[in-house]
């Protein structure tokens, strides 16, 4: 390897192969090749933005693709506009006289008043106690379980099982409307929008109650205006880092409020504790503060007690529980067990049979579901029963003190299930389903409503009216599992409409990543030109024809249009520049390397098809990984030069046992169990690192800087900037980010006492001043550093011919054949920088065994002359999608670790917070998106012929990768939709996907294929275009 080139000067200082000479003829030579670096800058700078332009448009047609598809695979239910009312019960009753607020509107009330306390992610399995061996969460919040055991006619205490998604939006409206979340809301959670349909909160209303609410402001964005202003006090929900504002500002609040002056001014009080829930996120459920977090719950909840008076409810619940981490959103046990606690002084409960006087040991016995508690709650309160509730009455609340009073859980049963009935039609009628969908279910009612009739008629015995409430209840269950069906429906058309764009997207890549004959970017005008054209003639003739789907609406069909028609284009452009360059190639691998890149590309295309294979993704990356290192050490024995040799082989071992060392990095999902443990955290309980994890980054900081220099030094290239941003400000980056978290580390366990804001504000300033020294000064400074050379001028004499010649002058440029891959890394340094200080210690380890990964396949790509090859990109890409696993993540939505957005802020900003929580999830794919410029530019000549081009090939064959591995996400996830793991495994790995592929694609315009244009203006800078 020619690592200088060497130069004879030039006055000017600039680089020429003449010697000094003025002339005339010289002058005008000057401004000639003045005027062509003008032109050759202002070709490149074209050149490059059309590019731009190029990419841009491929990731609009992956936008386009997903959107469409998710269009049609996430779930959609109508929402029906009727309200029920008072004054219309859903069954005829013989003993009139009921139907209005004050006593009761379809059956008597129990309950004037209500107390509704929800305790954020309360677990069934915290609330029950537990004898030896017992975690953090045990025994701390006993009340409850006390109480129920204690008082069973005044209180009860059940497993309250949710639907999924597990999240707070979501759950409260299941908890107030009575209905199922269709996937399209889920979405929505951020944004928080407005809860138009009936609910529990409006029938309140509706009765004149007066409302009032404290805690989590998410029911202030589902209720607006519903609550008493001079007695209602929301706090911020997103703030998981704070443990305690929220609580104590309910408890302040909620207490005054029971006091006997107070109770006149309100009825019904929602208090929202977010506390529980927020030590999940920051610690998991098996920490100190979750047991300090229940105590103080138990200490408030029996302080709520004691100033309760007869006539008020107190309603104890948690909307999801958490997993083991203490994060939730999926639908594992532990995520979908809360608990619900109802309580009264007087006495108002009882047991369906003797032997359920103790609470269930765990949620599998008499699990309730979470929809149950509107028509419970709506029937004690004496109002109607939301319009679209499909939950039944929890007979607990009915059953009556001494004997079970059948007749009456009979009675709310027939309420309800007229209410469902009700519904049932007027949801049939608007969507037009024929009858035979809820077949079964009308038969059941119909022979419900019939016993029941003669039930009532003539005086039967007390144990027929419990087969009439069993009847009811089994139509109520059936007609629940019908919704939960047809709820399930896809819009397959829009699902394939997404699917065939994501697959033209995929060939156009393809041709244009791999085609041989195709260099690069000279065609790219014509390619864009002619697509340009189509595309909008597609988008007028889809806008106002609708040729190719008639069903979608407007906007759905000029994009659709808009689409297909500059795919078309693509293909007509090809077609033409074909004919003029007689070239007739497929994108056919033509090598061992290239077939390797295929066959791993297709094999984990292929595997997304067995949820066993998604769910050890990271294992098979591994072994992919693996395969390539033993290939590449094979390759390399084969090199015949020995220094090449020596380093293929010293680097491809390194490469090995890099993946190795970063595969001891795990956290498992829940559906490895119990053949994976989790190394991420201190165990597998928690979500904070053990001690000895605080080094890594120390170490980092250590080692990382000097390793990346090892790789400078072999090409002369540690000079000028390199030495500064890598010697110093590198370090210096990493150094602070092992600081911040050795503090974060302090804050949680109290190493300090009392000093905790000093620290809390210090580690802030820290995180702030990284970042900015990352993306600020970072991008600064790479946009205006020169090339990492050095310049080194000699005298020497022409020997004996011309003694008398005065000495020429020597240049040497030494890091000259790196020039552009040095110079590129100096970005990648800045990223490194940003990315590990948001990752967790352990994952900062993970991260910098990729870089040095990275730097490791440049290395081999450049020994085994595979820069060229598929195999580069596409194994950066596997390497990406390897570290997202070691960085302590999976596809699930539980694993997003929301508590990233607060390492910089103390609150939600937008758009950072996302923007925080986005790097930490995809840091190893960002990192290696960044880096894809390095395999064609890494020990690669400045000035070769085509080198953007191969940038753009190189990029283009990278978002293939990953292009590739969306397709089929997608359509595994279309054709499985009927699969039991759906939700659980192959709907996440599609958002997973998706969401990769659109972030690449912005990150490889904005950062690497943008990032490289100011690395050629800086080479041309010094030795001309
Ligand atoms: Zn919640
Ligand atoms: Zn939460």
């Amino acid at each position: 390897m020619e690592n200088n080139a060497t130069f004879t000067t030039h006055p000017n200082g600039g680089l020429k192969n003449t010697p000094r000479r003025q002339t005339e003829e010289e002058e005008d030579k000057e401004d000639r090749i003045s005027a062509i670096n003008k032109r050759k800058k202002i070709q490149f700078q074209a050149s490059h933005t059309l590019l731009i332009a190029f990419f841009f448009w491929i990731f609009s047609l992956h936008a386009l693709g997903i959107y469409f598809f998710t269009k049609g695979f996430l779930l959609t239910r109508l929402v029906l506009d009727s309200h029920s009312k008072c004054a219309s019960s859903p069954i005829e009753f013989e003993q009139q006289g009921l139907r209005n607020s004050s006593s009761g509107c379809w059956h008597p009330k129990t309950f004037d008043k209500a107390v509704i306390i929800i305790i954020d992610a309360l677990r069934y399995d915290f609330t029950v106690p537990v004898g030896s061996e017992h975690h953090h969460y045990h025994n701390a919040l006993k009340v409850l379980y006390e109480t129920a055991v204690e008082q069973p006619h005044n209180a009860f205490l059940l497993p309250f099982i949710a639907d999924p998604p597990t999240a707070t939006l979501q759950r409260l409206k299941g908890l107030t409307t009575g209905t199922l979340p269709t996937f399209v809301e889920f979405g929505s959670n951020f944004a928080g929008t407005a809860i138009e349909e009936d609910n529990l909160l409006r029938q309140l209303r509706a009765a004149g109650k007066n409302l009032v609410h404290l805690g989590d402001d998410t029911w202030h964005s589902l209720f607006p205006g519903y609550f008493d202003d001079n007695l209602t006090h929301a706090y911020d929900s997103f703030n998981v880092w704070d443990l305690h504002t929220v609580d104590n500002g309910v408890t302040e609040h909620i207490i005054p409020l029971l006091h006997h002056e107070e109770v006149e001014k309100w009825d019904v009080i929602i208090g929202h504790y977010l506390g529980v829930d927020h030590a999940g996120h920051r610690y998991g459920p098996d920490h100190p503060a979750m047991a300090n977090k229940l105590h103080e719950m138990d200490v408030v909840l029996r302080e709520i007690i004691a100033l309760l008076d007869e006539q008020t409810l107190l309603v104890v619940m948690g909307d999801h529980g958490m997993d083991a981490k203490g994060d939730h959103g999926g639908e594992s046990d532990d995520e979908i067990e809360a608990a619900l606690w109802m309580y009264s002084k007087k006495s108002a409960f009882g047991r369906l049979n003797n032997d359920s006087i103790t609470p269930p040991n765990n949620a599998k016995e008499r699990p309730t579901a979470q929809i149950d508690l509107v028509p419970t709650l709506s029937l004690l309160l004496g109002l109607p029963i939301p319009y679209n509730n499909l939950g039944s009455p929890i007979a607990e609340a009915f059953v009556g003190t001494d004997q079970p009073d059948w007749k009456n859980l009979m009675t709310v049963n027939a309420i309800s299930s007229g209410q469902i009935s009700d519904y049932q039609r007027s949801y049939s009628l608007a969507r037009g389903l024929d009858d035979g969908v809820f077949r079964s279910s009308n038969i059941l009612r119909e022979k419900a409503f019939r016993y029941w009739f003669n039930a009532v008629a003539s005086n039967v015995l007390e144990k027929e009216f419990k087969v009439v409430f069993e009847m009811f209840t089994a139509y109520q269950k059936d007609t629940l599992r019908l919704y939960r069906s047809l709820w399930a429906r896809f819009d397959v058309t829009s699902m394939v409409e997404g699917i065939a764009i994501l697959f033209v997207a995929a060939c156009v890549l393809a041709f244009y990543a791999r085609s041989a004959a195709l260099h690069g970017v000279e065609y790219i005008p014509v390619y864009l030109l002619q697509t340009g054209k189509y595309s909008v003639a597609g988008a007028i003739l889809a806008g106002t024809v609708k040729i190719v789907d008639p069903s979608l609406v407007f906007m759905d069909s000029v994009l659709l249009g808009l689409g297909l028609g500059g795919v078309l284009g693509f293909g007509v452009a090809v077609t033409m520049t074909r004919a003029a360059l007689k070239y007739d190639d497929l994108p056919i691998p033509s090598s061992v390397w290239g077939w390797l890149s295929v066959i791993f590309t297709l094999l984990q295309a292929i595997g997304f098809a067995s949820n066993s294979y998604t769910i050890w993704e990271d294992e098979i990356l591994l072994c992919f990984l693996s395969t390539f290192g033993v290939v590449a050490l094979v390759s390399s024995f084969r090199q015949n030069s020995a220094s090449v040799r020596s380093a293929g082989i010293a680097q491809s071992v390194l490469f090995l046992v890099l993946a190795r060392i970063s595969s001891l990095s795990r956290l498992c999902r829940e559906e490895q169990m119990p053949h994976c443990k989790s190394t991420y955290y201190a165990s597998s309980n928690s979500s904070t690192s053990a001690p000895w994890q605080l080094l890594i980054p120390l170490f980092l900081a250590i080692t990382l800087p000097m390793i990346i220099k090892l790789y400078y030094v072999q090409t002369l290239s540690y000079k000028g900037p390199a030495v500064l941003w890598i010697g110093f400000t590198l370090r210096l980056g990493l150094l602070a980010t092992a600081a911040f978290w050795i503090l974060d580390a302090a804050d949680d366990n109290d190493w300090f006492g009392d000093r905790k804001s000093i620290i809390r504000a210090f580690k802030m300033i820290l995180a702030r001043l990284t970042l900015g020294l990352a993306f600020v000064a970072g991008t600064t400074y790479y946009l205006w550093a020169k090339p990492c050379v050095s310049i080194e001028v000699s005298s020497r004499r022409n020997g004996a011919d011309a003694p008398h010649d005065p000495p020429k002058k020597r240049i040497t440029v030494v890091g000259y054949m790196n020039m552009h891959g040095s110079r590129y890394f100096l970005l990648v340094c800045n990223w490194i920088i940003a990315l590990i200080l948001v990752q967790k210690p352990m994952g900062a380890g993970a991260i910098g065994a990729l870089v040095v990964q990275i730097l490791a396949l440049l290395e081999i790509a450049d020994a085994n002359n595979i820069s060229q090859s598929a195999i580069g990109p596409v194994i950066l890409g596997a390497l990406g999608s390897f570290h997202f696993f070691k960085t302590g993540h999976q596809a699930t939505l539980a694993s997003i670790q929301w508590e990233s957005a607060f390492i910089p802020l103390q609150t939600i900003i937008y758009p950072w917070s996302p923007m925080l929580v986005i790097l930490n999830s995809f840091g190893a794919q960002i990192l290696t998106t960044v880096a894809v410029p390095l395999l064609a530019t890494w020990k690669q000549p400045p000035k070769s012929r085509g080198l953007l081009g191969s940038i753009a090939k190189a990029m283009a064959t990278f978002i293939l990768y990953h292009a590739i591995i969306n397709l089929a996400t997608t359509v595994w996830a279309a054709w499985l939709r009927r699969h039991l793991m759906l939700y659980r495994i192959f709907s996440p790995r599609f958002m997973t996907g998706a969401t990769v592929l659109l972030l690449l694609d912005l990150i490889g315009i904005l950062v690497a294929i943008g990032g490289v244009r100011s690395n050629f203006i800086s080479v041309a800078e010094v030795f001309g275009w």
